[in-house]
């Protein structure tokens, strides 16, 4: 995922919308047993400012599946994550920093996508494990 500066300005494209369909890495799940479904969907609106620095803001949206962490039965959930991130044109840059002319969004896509990564995977509701029910009631 990249986002070409020099071309923006060269088209005078200052702020527009961009949407990735990207292929994370399983290893920003930290729940055992459970994978992306699908592609992360990255929608973001972006402005491009006068010294070049870029802000994006936006979503990232996408499907966990495996065993719920409860009761394993098989889990589907969908997470949409906060995407934040300002990118400047220089190597000493706080935030995100870009070096000629080209934005690579992985890094903060990831960070998004951490950020925003449930503990756990859970089916829903009706999970058997969260109901109490079953317990053994005490009698005197
Ligand atoms: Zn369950």
């Amino acid at each position: 995922m990249i986002i070409d500066v020099r071309k923006l300005n060269a088209q005078k494209q200052y702020h527009g919308s961009m949407e990735f369909s990207y292929s994370a890495p399983d290893n920003l799940i930290a729940i055992p047993y459970v994978k992306f479904a699908g592609p992360v969907e990255v929608r973001f609106e972006f402005e491009l400012y006068e010294d070049d620095a870029l802000e994006i803001k936006g979503t990232v949206k996408y499907v966990l599946e495996g065993q719920c962490s409860r009761c394993l039965k098989d889990a589907r959930q969908e997470v949409i994550g906060e995407l934040d991130a300002l990118f400047e044109p220089s190597d000493n840059a706080e935030d995100y920093s870009y070096t000629r002319g080209v934005i690579l969004l992985n890094q903060a896509v990831d960070e998004s996508i951490s950020a925003s990564m449930p503990y756990i995977l859970s089916c829903g509701e009706g999970c058997v494990a969260l109901r109490y029910s079953d317990e053994p009631t005490t009698k005197r």
